[in-house]
């Protein structure tokens, strides 16, 4: 018999901050050191290998094998020196998380010895075993070769006594099976999209940059109460529990004072970042009561990416340390909030020019209207295909389910945007654009008051927010890989920019200069995106539902349906356009997806049957032989009036009774409804079923919910709402 569940809540509750040790020196001496970054490399690499290196890393440039050899024979020795013994090509297959295998650097030396050995073709390549891992039948398991490749514009980096090289996965016929290959292919489609653009306004452009900053939502929850909660161990959820009378309604955990044992955990995981070059900056409470955020400065988005999926692992492992299990799913607990990731995105020049700021003169404004423009007719255009990008049968808890981003994508420009745009209507198109600076002084056009950058001006129902000098799409899922959003968000934004050039292109061959030539242009979509994708309202409302269909928005609330738009004609056209995705990728993905969706839904309605039936009908059934106990006892007692005496008891056994009852018939129901919907095939029928099947997961959970309200809290063996979120 284990520790019984108030036992546990003793000990969760008496837990002490675990100490951190402080690092020696300042953040400037730590900073980055189990990164193989600039610096290293100037010091590990001889000056030719170095100039090729960069030259790959800037440019794009081939890496030749005597520079590969050069690069790892400098990172082994850096390597060395910290005390690695292993290496492992880091990558981010379609799964959750990251992938590792580590191979000890041992070798024979020929002499009968061993010695650490690591080369440049380890560092550039390897070849794990890829059949288990989500192909989408790209890769049949005959075939079961999928090879990594040294991503090296992600710098290496060393976790404990292991080299970790960032890579790309892909299979042995060349599709890509991890999310940083398309990512990094619309990266570079958004670049060379906007180059010709930004080149109006200024010839030394060279490049584009993809900037990231993710904002991380996630939950701690004691690890010996965690460790009671069998659908939190599978499902990373609670798929029953009742909810505590104090949730978040007094808004008091919000920015609140960080419980000690939890600011323990974030410096020791901000530490951690820090010595892994990772620019973590916030921390704060979240408005649920256990829920946290951290977010690092921003950065170049593959790397932010990386750097994302780096820090949830670091999470993982720190908060066990600290006797805490972190939640990173969208939705662990009915009734409070869930968790995002926000993306805060942005685009901007080689010469150091943000293009969705506004500008230091008319050109410079002028420049970033024809950016903030584009970029809001490509998410009008794709919204569905948007929405389809984050969504996730964990994420569906949290989309539409009145709270956080609506099923529908609509962006936010905020009073000073929209007032822009209008303006830019009425006037001629060689009118320049004026835009307030922080002196205030303003003469023109438009006037952004001083404030603007840094306005509050927020909307929290808006999946697609412009917040001043970049978008931030709120709507990506906690448990996220944010390259699986902004694959799609770049390549929309790529292909809008491309055949908005052409349309300029075209006015300025009749003679137009370009500024003119470009405002005509964005005229047209100005009046169009006013009336349809920019939305400043209650995403939340019943009305913007109706309002959003009348504007042809994409409502779909099914995220099986949703998935579908990766295969539309559409979506077809612009990934295979840019050479983001081939059709078979996009075919393929989609099969996974549907799998993965199902199977989830799967495990949940599992873990929901039995905890019911060994955990919950148990306890009911346990305190109701009591209760019947105490009546058949008053019944020998007062034969006459036992009914009376006893009216509470017999009150609770007929209700115990009725949601057992109900309970039972319900998870029998779900069982044969699992098994039709094994049975079918193809990937797509299955989701669908399983949709069914997923929704159904509320109904059974309300009596049994019903019923942790009225058994005896002692018989009680889950730990409840007010115990998981409340201890820290
Ligand atoms: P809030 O919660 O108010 O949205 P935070 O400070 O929590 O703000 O997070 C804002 C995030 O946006 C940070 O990661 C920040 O670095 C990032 N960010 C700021 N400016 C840009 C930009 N131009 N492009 C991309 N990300 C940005
Ligand atoms: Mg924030």
């Amino acid at each position: 018999m284990g520790a019984t569940r108030s036992e546990l809540v003793n000990k969760a509750f008496t837990k002490k901050a675990v100490e951190v040790e402080s690092p020696s020196g300042v953040l400037a001496d730590y900073y980055g050191e189990l990164v193989f970054d600039r610096a290293k490399m100037h010091k590990y690499l001889d000056a030719e290998t170095l100039r090729r290196l960069l030259d790959c890393i800037d440019n794009g440039e081939p890496l030749d094998r005597k520079t590969a050899d050069g690069v790892a024979a400098g990172m082994k020795q850096w390597a060395m020196e910290h005390g690695v013994t292993h290496v492992t090509h880091w990558f981010q297959p379609l799964t959750e998380g990251t992938a590792e295998k580590h191979d000890s650097l041992i070798d024979y030396d020929g002499k009968g010895g061993v010695i650490e050995s690591f080369d440049g073709k380890s560092l550039a390549q390897q070849e794990p075993d890829a059949s288990s891992f989500p192909n989408g039948g790209i890769r049949a398991t005959f075939e079961a070769r999928g090879y990594t490749a040294w991503d090296p514009t992600s710098p290496v980096f060393i976790e404990g006594d292991t080299l970790c090289i960032p890579t790309v996965f892909i299979a042995y016929t060349g599709e890509a099976l991890d999310y940083k290959t398309p990512f990094k292919k619309a990266i570079k489609a958004v670049s060379d999209a906007a180059v010709p653009i930004c080149r109006l306004f200024d010839p030394k452009v060279r490049k584009v940059y993809t900037y990231l900053g993710w904002e991380q939502e996630y939950f701690l929850v004691d690890e010996d109460l965690y460790a009671a909660r069998p659908d939190l161990m599978m499902t990373g959820r609670t798929l029953m529990g009742h909810a505590s009378s104090k949730n978040q309604q007094l808004d008091d955990h919000y920015f609140a004072a960080i419980p000690g044992r939890v600011a323990a955990f974030m410096r020791e995981l901000e530490l951690a970042g820090h010595k892994l070059g990772i620019p973590i900056k916030t921390r704060h409470n979240e408005v649920a009561p256990n829920q946290f955020e951290l977010a690092p400065i921003f950065g170049e988005a593959n790397l932010a990416n990386d750097q994302n999926q780096l820090v949830m692992n670091l999470m993982n492992i720190i908060a066990r340390k600290h006797g805490f299990v972190v939640l990173l799913h969208e939705k662990p607990f009915d009734g409070v909030n869930g968790s995002g990731k926000h993306n805060n995105w942005s685009l901007g020049t080689d010469t150091g020019v943000p293009l969705l700021a506004p500008g230091k003169d008319a050109k410079g404004n002028l420049q970033f209207v024809t950016f903030f423009v584009n970029v809001l007719a490509a998410v009008q255009k794709h919204n569905g295909l948007l929405k389809a990008s984050i969504a996730t049968a964990t994420n569906a808890h949290r989309l539409g389910a009145n709270e956080a981003p609506p099923a529908i994508v609509s962006a936010f420009l905020g009073k000073t945007m929209t007032e822009v745009l209008r303006k830019l209507l009425e006037v001629p198109s060689d009118t320049p654009i004026t835009i307030a600076g922080k002196s205030g002084k303003s003469v023109g056009l438009v006037e952004i008051p001083e404030i603007f950058v840094d306005n509050t001006d927020r909307n929290r129902t808006s999946p697609f927010a412009f917040t001043g000098n970049r978008f931030e799409f709120r709507a990506v899922g906690s448990s996220a890989n944010c390259a699986g959003a902004l694959t799609t968000l770049d390549s929309a934004v790529a292909e809008q920019l491309i055949e908005f050039k052409a349309a300029v292109d075209k006015e300025m061959e009749s003679g137009k200069k370009a500024s003119v030539a470009i405002m005509d242009c964005l005229k047209p979509i100005i009046k169009e995106i006013l009336g349809v994708v920019c939305f400043d309202g209650n995403g939340y409302s019943e009305e913007w539902q109706k309002e959003a269909r009348k504007r042809g928005l994409d409502t779909e609330t099914s995220v099986p349906e949703m998935i579908r738009q990766f295969t539309s004609d559409a979506a077809v056209k612009m990934f295979t356009g840019l050479g983001v995705y081939t059709k078979e990728e996009l075919e393929a993905r989609n099969e996974v997806k549907w799998e993965i969706y199902s199977k989830k839904v799967q495990i949940e309605a599992r873990v929901l049957g039995r905890m019911a039936i060994n955990h919950v009908i148990p306890a009911a059934l346990e305190y109701k032989s009591g209760l019947l106990k105490n009546i058949s006892r008053a019944k020998e007692v007062f034969p006459e009036s036992y009914k009376d005496v006893c009216k509470t008891e017999i009150d609770l056994v007929e209700k115990i009774s009725g949601l057992v009852t109900r309970i039972e018939d319900m998870v029998e129901e779900m069982r044969v409804a699992r098994k039709n919907a094994n049975a079918i095939s193809d990937e797509y029928g299955k989701a669908v079923a399983y949709h069914e099947i997923a929704e159904s997961l509320f109904a059974i959970r309300k009596p049994i919910d019903k019923l942790e309200e009225i058994v005896d809290n002692k018989l009680w063996p889950l730990p409840k709402y007010r115990e998981l979120l409340f201890i820290s």
